[in-house]
């Protein structure tokens, strides 16, 4: 259908085709409204019943809500009409009949809980609100990337299914691989580290990450979005600095190219983009400002992963974007590099949000005899590595770089509730399809 007009691009005064769903329909008796909706927006369809071919009239008005219609017709200036023009139609195509019971009222008239929106996804993303936050989500992304070339970055693709796991075995995905074990990818952070040693030094990858997560929360995905970044030769504070600048070009693009959706979600007046220099607190002062609070149950010692209730607690003080670095050694990845000074303190750090992390990342071991040393310590078997510890032999540039969670990003940039509302198919423990 390429005459076709987008119902935002109708001019009054013109001859328009508009193809779209049945919004609504609103049968007034002596004039009829079909409202059509499509991607741009919604326009008014009159039926004049008198003056009309009466079998035009009928297929119009018995056509049920959410089927596809195509209405050519002559566009006209209507001031009541809820976008100022309408359409006086001279035919009308049912292009593909909706049934009339539909799982989800996409009017949004009447409210649909989170499994049911999520197995009726196409239907839920006719509405406008939700259509928004994948309108935002792609943005997003673009916007990311685009900072990532100006940072110099190559964008890389890496493999998902892999031979051994990286954060640790137990949130690994085992599957059959021709009759061999094998994984879904944790985190592409192996591969990434391989390309700054090769001729491309400074990459990034948007990608999926597979964790067979405990618990079903909402925060966490069995399959989420890697926003991951690399880059030789740059120490912690300088992938810090960058981790910064991605973060702020997300809300920048934001901010420019989807103020209807913003509006749309409620934001426009109130979304900000995050002030540069995030705070950056290290995690021995994370931990005493969270202990002064007294709020804890417990008070935290050093050596202590912080528990969700500390994130908020710490998030609430803080009340931005900030950075916990110069986290103890023995709770970070055995690829993360410890300060020099000290092998008890790593330079490995996490960005927050108030209210959760969505970043982490820091410096990495490049040496390889301490890295090998750094597997045999975390009990892993240096042997299972050895496509990658080989590379370390050959020329590995000091590097450092962060991992940041995609769905976590829009999550918190939109107020949304619940990760899997930042996903078109969530996976989680109980969801597998669609
Ligand atoms: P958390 O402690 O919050 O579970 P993590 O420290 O295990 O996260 P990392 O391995 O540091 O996660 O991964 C880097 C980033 O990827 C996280 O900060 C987060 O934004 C995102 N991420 C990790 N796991 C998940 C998940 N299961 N679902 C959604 N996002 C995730
Ligand atoms: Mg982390």
């Amino acid at each position: 259908m390429d005459d076709r007009t987008y119902t935002a691009a109708a001019e009054p005064g013109e001859t328009a085709t508009v193809a779209g769903w049945v919004h609504e329909i609103r049968d007034l008796g002596g004039i009829a409204f079909l409202i059509v909706r499509d991607t741009t927006g919604r326009i008014q369809v009159k039926f004049e019943k008198d003056g009309m071919d009466d079998e035009l009239v009928e297929r119009g008005l018995d056509v049920h809500r959410e089927s596809v219609v195509a209405v050519t017709g002559a566009v006209e200036k209507e001031d009541r009409a809820p976008t100022g023009v309408e359409i006086v139609p001279d035919s009308l195509e049912v292009v593909a009949e909706a049934d009339p019971e539909l799982p989800l009222d996409p009017s949004g008239k009447v409210d649909a809980e989170l499994p049911t929106r999520l197995d009726n996804r196409t239907l839920d993303l006719r509405k406008e609100e939700v259509k928004a936050v994948f309108e935002i989500r792609a943005e997003v992304l673009r916007s990311v990337r685009e900072r990532f070339r100006e940072l110099g970055c190559t964008e890389i693709n890496t493999p998902k299914i892999v031979a051994t796991g990286t954060e640790g075995g137990t949130e690994l995905f085992p599957i059959t691989y021709f009759g061999r074990e094998a994984f879904m990818n944790q985190s592409p952070q192996l591969f990434k580290q391989l390309m700054v040693g090769s001729g491309l030094e400074r990459v990034f990858e948007i990608g999926p990450i597979f964790r067979a997560e405990e618990h079903n929360t909402p925060r966490h995905l069995n399959e989420a979005t890697s926003i991951d970044f690399e880059s030789a030769f740059y120490d912690h504070t300088e992938a810090m600095d960058a981790c910064e600048s991605v973060v702020r070009a997300a809300y920048e693009g934001v901010a420019e190219n989807c103020e209807a959706g913003l509006e749309t979600l409620g934001l426009a007046g109130e979304f900000e983009v995050p002030e540069d220099d995030f705070p950056r607190l290290t995690y021995e002062e994370a931990i005493q400002r969270i202990n002064a609070t007294g709020e804890l149950d417990e008070q935290l010692v050093w050596g202590d992963d912080l528990p969700t209730e500390a994130e908020h607690v710490l998030g609430s003080e803080v009340g931005q974007h900030y950075f916990i670095t110069d986290w103890p050694s023995e709770i970070k990845p055995f690829y993360i590099k410890d300060h020099g000074d000290d092998p008890a303190l790593s330079t490995g750090f996490d960005m927050m949000h108030p209210s959760m992390e969505l970043v982490s990342g820091g410096q990495r071991e490049h040496r390889y005899e301490h890295l090998v040393e750094g597997f045999e310590q975390q009990g892993l078997d240096p042997d299972q590595f050895e496509y990658y510890t080989e590379m370390f032999r050959y020329g590995m540039p000091p590097h450092a770089g962060w991992g940041l969670g995609g769905e976590r990003l829009v999550m918190t940039m939109l107020g949304l509730e619940n990760i899997r509302e930042a996903v078109l198919f969530p996976r989680d423990r109980q969801r597998l399809s669609p």
